[in-house]
């Protein structure tokens, strides 16, 4: 009771705080850390005009080297590189040799501001259609998608209806729709990015596919997904929820901007709408996301599939210590919430929290998101996106040999160093990292926790009188739940559990384990001890 209280108290004074300090945002001028900011002398010029890019960076420090990349319709680009001034101000000038949409970056470090020109060819077609900043036509690589969408549905057909027993089929169906949700997430990887203009809203090309809006409120990084579906390789479809989460509640609680971008939105709308479409997700399929979904998912399946195509045997944690490791993601959940809240609190904006670095910077410019600058997900994504040409490779270098607090534009090498720990622990310790995943920890409170658990339409059950508790469905667990072993009959699905159904595959006994979804069984356990099947 008592430390219900205090938990209460905390979160009243935080949530204070936090409001009162938010009415602060828009007085706040001048410089607020670490911070690059340009302007373009014209956003429309015909080709083989120049255009003047006047910048500055904050602190205003002398004989700073900036960068500049003019990068053009083709995407191939020009570097400039210009020295500030006194005052920290420095201006350059192009010609801008191609008609099209032009993307140009201001790089200070691993900082840059965005800004585009808009080139038209007077000697051009007079009828051609006059570039927008409306959606581009898009080219898609259409061998690419139609070799994917003819192996996706064929494999669905074999692995579904072609199929007499689909509970045995479950490993090989699972592994394949994961595989084709790591194409659908990625796909705008996969197609012509040449077109994309910088829209109006100043959206991030990566951005487009997916801009939305959702009962009047704009969403421009699009809908938020219960799964690691991240925020920032270029093309994504998908945006990770914890990114959402994170970001709106930095200090856009009343103003409607963001990283370089004019929401039209307020950060508390845009909030709603994420905690919205995450509690109806989870209500709907809950963990299943985790199971069948979630691309760092089938990473660690992957690390376990070398691991036995090795023949080294997983390692098992204690029960009781898993249960409480278990509890780890909830830690790491509120903590994340935690952080992004005080780093967006004005009462500590103007303090200098790491010595040597810049008064509020730290907080203000990498601390939006303050998971995501630790998230295992991030380089997996970033070389994925270097791997198909959208990222150009030293930048993900130049990211991780800065100063150990000096984060990356994409990569820190906390994220490096994480991913390599995590994969690791998943060689010994099947899906090690989902035991305390924190986006893991959102969805089960969203789905394991009452009111919601007595809703959410995807669960396990199992039958009391056909269990002759042998245990395999507790020994092929991957995240070791024991609650389908313990638990007597009924409803079974724990917080822990991925619903990713091995245990309905392995089960041996007909019928004492079932998929429902909304009270209709759609997988059930079959005794394959009496079947023809071995
Ligand atoms: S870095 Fe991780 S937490 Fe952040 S958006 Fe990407 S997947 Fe989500
Ligand atoms: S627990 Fe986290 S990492 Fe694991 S599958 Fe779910 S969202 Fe992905
Ligand atoms: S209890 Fe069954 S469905 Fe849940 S994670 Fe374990 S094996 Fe998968």
């Amino acid at each position: 009771m008592k430390s219900k209280t205090v938990l209460a108290c905390s979160i009243t004074i935080l949530s204070l705080v936090y409001i009162l300090s938010a009415q602060s945002f828009v007085e706040v001028k001048g410089c607020y850390g670490p911070h690059i900011t340009a302007q373009i002398s014209s956003n429309e010029v015909k080709v083989n005009e120049s255009v003047t890019i006047n910048g500055e960076i904050c602190p205003g420090d002398p004989n700073v080297t900036i960068r500049v990349t003019f990068t053009r319709p083709d995407y191939t680009w020009i570097d400039q590189f210009v020295v500030t001034d006194s005052e920290g101000k420095f201006s350059v000038t192009q010609e801008l040799d191609e008609a099209g949409y032009w993307n140009i970056f201001p790089i200070y470090g691993h900082i840059c501001d965005r800004l585009y020109a808009n080139v038209t060819d007077p000697n051009a077609d007079p009828n051609a259609p006059i570039p927008t900043f409306e959606l581009p036509p898009y080219k898609p690589n259409y061998t690419l998608v139609s070799a994917a969408a003819i192996s996706l549905s064929l494999g669905t057909i074999v692995a579904v209806v072609g199929t007499k027993n689909k509970t045995r089929k479950i490993s090989s169906l699972r592994l394949f729709v994961q595989i084709g949700f790591v194409f659908l997430i990625f796909f705008g990887m996969f197609i012509d990015h040449q077109n994309i203009p910088v829209p109006a809203e100043q959206i991030a090309p990566h951005e487009v596919l997916i801009s939305t809006e959702v009962l009047g409120v704009s969403m421009p990084d699009g809908l938020p997904v219960p799964f690691f579906g991240c925020y920032y390789p270029c093309g994504r479809t998908t945006t990770c929820a914890l990114w959402e989460l994170q970001t709106y509640i930095y200090p856009f609680w009343d103003a409607g901007r963001g990283w370089g971008v004019n929401y039209a939105s307020s950060g508390i709308m845009r909030l709603g709408v994420v905690f919205g479409s995450i509690i109806l997700l989870s209500i709907v399929l809950g963990k299943f996301f985790c199971g069948w979904i979630c691309p760092f998912g089938l990473y660690m399946d992957l690390i376990s599939k070398l691991r036995k195509t090795l023949r080294i045997r997983y390692r098992v944690l204690s029960d009781n210590f898993n249960k409480k490791f278990h509890q780890l993601g909830y830690v790491i959940l509120a903590l994340i919430l935690i952080l992004s809240i005080l780093f967006g609190m004005q009462a500590i904006a103007n303090t200098q929290i790491i010595p040597e670095t810049e008064k509020g910077g730290f907080i203000y410019q990498y601390f939006s998101a303050p998971f995501c600058q630790v998230c295992p997900m991030k380089p997996l994504c970033m070389s994925l996106q270097t791997s198909v040409g959208l990222l150009r490779p030293e930048w993900l270098t130049e990211s991780t040999t800065g100063d150990f607090y000096q984060l990356g534009y994409y990569l820190t090498s906390l994220n490096i160093v994480i991913l390599a720990i995590v994969s690791l622990a998943a060689f010994f310790y099947r899906r090690s990292w989902c035991r305390i995943c924190p986006l893991g920890a959102l969805i089960a409170l969203f789905s394991r926790f009452p009111p919601f658990k007595w809703i959410s339409a995807l669960r396990l059950d199992k039958v009391e009188k056909k269990c002759t508790k042998c245990g395999v469905c507790k020994r092929v667990c991957p995240t070791q739940v024991t609650e389908v072993y313990e638990k007597k009959g009924g409803d079974v699905t724990s917080s822990n559990c991925l619903l990713c159904l091995r245990c309905v595959e392995m089960c041996p006994y007909e019928d004492a384990l079932r998929l429902n979804l909304a009270g209709k069984t759609v997988m059930r356990s079959r005794n394959w001890l009496e079947s023809n099947e071995f």
